[in-house]
């Protein structure tokens, strides 16, 4: 019988640790300098990556963060406007790179609860180029939606907004960062999610469990022009098998997502159980607390957590994340549910 651990991390589902297996693969991984296309294990992954959502080729990153801004610098001219949505996370968490990397400039549309625009914003966001306006160089989507709370974003709603893009020639960018997740719940393959969309990111150092480690993904012409940028942002990498490897095995822990989002459901039903507590339920491994109803601010709840031994993140004033994966298991979160609970009482 497994027991609770003593502190159980919650924080987000980039802290699981390496397994046993993919610590041997790194051990063991084949190499070359992947700068020189020479690593037999980046190039497999990539051949992988791309099969797992369908695209042409794929190109191996240090980070999400990297995998994304590469796309926004592939697709825009500097100057050009970058569409998305207002709590995106290249919008809200990507340090300005659009603008200091790219000099694109931001247009954000409102898509509330509904996590992807629909065809009527995407439309009224678009800017045709003329002599005072610089136009539209990307729309770029999110699925799962992080700040949305891990929503799964259907794949009609994707294809809606993104057919209005490219009818008026505008590329479009998925930031899959949680594909996996969103495929998962939706219960379709990936590809079927990144069909409608030009290029996609998503990250192997999330809910897949690699240490380290991104894909950004699209047609040859598209992966050929990342490699170029991802060289320029200084991510061109040597004898990266090391950390390729464990990323191969990553990729096989696609359908066990499911053991997480039922985690997730289990954690959030408890803690909407709680007097003071609001805590919807998931769509995938992202659960989001409310406690503005008990008054509760989320920078104490996160502190009280850590002191009861449970880590979250704040989210907004009155609103903290836990995020369930690999590392923690059913007694993990019956425990979290009572350790929340614990401080809670305390702060109400
Ligand atoms: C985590 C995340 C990223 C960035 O990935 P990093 O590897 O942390 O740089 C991008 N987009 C979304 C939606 C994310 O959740």
């Amino acid at each position: 019988m497994s027991e609770a651990a003593a502190f159980i991390d919650l924080r987000s589902d980039t802290v699981t640790a390496p397994s046993a297996a993919m610590r041997e693969a790194a051990r063991d991984a084949e190499v070359g300098d992947d700068v020189y296309r020479d690593d037999p294990t980046v190039n497999e992954l990539e051949r992988r990556a791309a099969d797992a959502v369908g695209t042409e080729a794929a190109l191996y990153v240090p980070s999400g963060t990297m995998a994304n801004q590469i796309a926004v610098h592939v697709h825009t001219e500097p100057g050009q406007e970058l569409l998305l949505e207002r709590e995106s996370h290249i919008y809200r968490w990507e340090l300005a790179g659009a603008a200091k990397l790219s000099g694109a400039q931001t247009r954000t549309i409102d898509a509330g609860d509904r996590c992807v625009p629909t065809p009527e914003a995407v439309r009224e966001g678009l800017v045709e180029e003329d002599l005072h306006r610089p136009g539209t160089g990307l729309l770029s989507l999110e699925n799962t939606h992080n700040y949305r709370g891990g929503t799964a974003v259907p794949v009609e709603q994707i294809a809606a907004a993104a057919e209005v893009a490219r009818d008026a020639d505008v590329p479009v960018h998925l930031d899959g960062a949680r594909v996996f997740n969103a495929a998962v719940a939706l219960g379709v393959d990936a590809s079927e999610i990144v069909d409608p969309v030009d290029t996609v990111t998503f990250c192997l150092s999330k809910g897949l469990g690699a240490p380290v480690g991104s894909i950004v993904a699209g047609d040859e012409a598209f992966v050929e022009e990342a490699r170029r940028v991802r060289k320029l942002f200084g991510g061109g990498m040597r004898q990266a098998g090391m950390i390729a490897a464990p990323g191969l095995l990553a990729l096989e822990n696609v359908d066990r997502l499911a053991d997480d989002h039922a985690n997730a459901e289990r954690l959030a039903a408890g803690l909407d159980a709680l007097d003071g507590v609001r805590a919807p339920e998931p769509d995938t491994n992202i659960v989001v607390a409310h406690t503005d109803d008990g008054g509760i601010a989320a920078a104490d709840l996160v502190a009280a957590c850590e002191e009861a031994g449970v880590g979250g993140v704040e989210f907004a004033e009155h609103t903290t994340r836990f995020t369930t994966h690999l590392d923690v298991d059913g007694d993990d979160v019956d425990a979290a549910i009572d350790r929340i609970g614990d401080a809670v009482a305390e702060l109400a």
